[in-house]
């Protein structure tokens, strides 16, 4: 399909499905698809659409304004959320049948009010820290917290119906603090468990853990990234098919000659050694293309990967097209599924010193606008936004 678009983001639902089913068939317990933060930039809710239909029991996000959105999107299954601020709007949470994660008493006594405005039962889960040192309730902390979700269990404010951790080296799988982390989850559980909780689900893997590490999985996995198609654990995970969901791509704006010694961008950071041509591509740092790629990162035009050269500005950058002459108006990817012999998100990643986790996320909350294909419905391969 032939696109003007100065640039888009073009999601392939189909890739989601098939990574969401990969996944599934590998862990072989239930699943947790994480759609925080806009589907990490691929769109929350058409991405949790595509993660149901490849058999996800759960969605997972942070806040409960994500959680809320994705029910009022129609989705009717259950719903983990685990970020709050006191005052938060539990009261919504509760009446959405929302799976709230509980850190403190504090955050059971906001919920047992919500509980009583609303007259509902609420679906309670408590996070132990086990290390990472970020929500959940620290160990000592921990009887405690258990005591007072039993009691407010046995007084029918909510059932506890989930038990999870969060690991801090996932990526990094011989470090000893994955083993530190599942020892103490399995002691959180065990004092769970004898104060009288029955949790439907006892959760610690994230896409990481989830394939790498299988005595982490439990009842439930709960894989973000690579549902995406990208790596959460670059140079240690198997080849396991799954495929980039995100292109990022643009339209060439212009084709330019350069002559030997001419300065490219601002600070002059590459000056051409012999001429050579330049292509202009019309994003930057204003669409979320990290600052840092710059004279590292490549990008895919008329099919060869063309470094860029010198700093890349807030709405435009440069790529060397070698003396090549491919027409302005020809395509340009920046990232996609690798499969054309392009560069991917973590090709991205590594040239901007990041992950790619934020390559995509922040690709995926800027200016360009986002395309839904279905790659295993070609009849229905431009898809309307939800
Ligand atoms: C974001 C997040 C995940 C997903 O992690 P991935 O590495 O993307 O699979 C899982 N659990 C929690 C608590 C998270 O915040």
């Amino acid at each position: 399909m032939k696109s003007a678009a100065r640039a888009e983001i073009v999601v392939d639902l189909a890739a989601v499905r098939h990574n969401v089913h990969t996944l599934r068939e590998l862990t072989g317990v239930a699943m947790m698809t994480v759609v925080k933060a806009d589907g990490y930039g691929h769109g929350m809710v058409p991405t949790a659409r595509a993660a149901r239909e490849a058999g996800a029991e759960w969605l997972g996000v942070a806040t409960l304004d994500e959680a809320l959105e994705l029910r009022a999107a129609g989705d009717t299954g259950r719903i983990l959320c685990w970020l709050y601020v006191p005052g938060e709007e539990y009261d919504a949470g509760v009446a959405a049948d929302l799976d709230l994660t509980a850190y403190t008493p504090a955050e059971l006594d906001e919920i047992e009010e919500a509980v009583g405005d609303t007259g509902r039962t609420a679906r309670v889960q408590l996070k132990i820290d086990t290390g990472l040192s970020r929500g959940g309730s620290s160990p000592a902390a921990w009887p405690a917290l258990v005591e007072r979700a039993r009691a407010g269990e046995l007084a029918g404010h909510w059932k506890v119906t989930g038990i999870w951790s969060h690991l801090s080296s996932s990526d990094e799988p011989d470090d000893p603090a994955n083993d530190a982390q599942e020892t103490a989850f399995r002691a959180a559980l065990a004092v769970a468990e004898a104060a009288g909780l029955e949790p439907e689900v006892r959760h610690l893997a994230n896409s990481a853990a989830a394939i790498l590490r299988p005595s982490s999985r439990f009842d439930l996995v709960r894989c973000g990234i690579a549902s995406y198609g990208l790596d959460p654990a670059p140079g240690e995970t198997p080849d396991l098919g799954l495929v980039p969901a995100m292109t990022a791509r643009a339209t060439l704006a212009l084709v330019k000659d350069v002559a030997a010694g001419d300065a490219v961008s601002y600070g002059r950071t590459w000056i051409a050694d012999a001429p050579t041509t330049l292509g202009l591509v019309p994003v930057g740092y204003g669409d979320g293309v990290p600052r840092r790629a710059g004279n590292s990162a490549e990008a895919l035009v008329a099919g060869r990967r063309r470094p860029t050269r010198g700093r890349i500005c807030m709405d435009q950058l440069l790529v060397d097209l070698g003396g090549e002459h491919p027409a302005p108006g020809d395509d340009v990817e920046l990232f996609g599924s690798g499969r054309d012999g392009g560069p991917t998100a973590q090709d991205w990643a590594e040239a901007a010193d990041t992950i790619s986790y934020e390559i995509v996320t922040r690709i995926g909350s800027g200016r360009m606008p986002r395309r839904y294909v279905d790659s295993d419905r070609p009849d229905l391969s431009e898809v309307a936004p939800a």
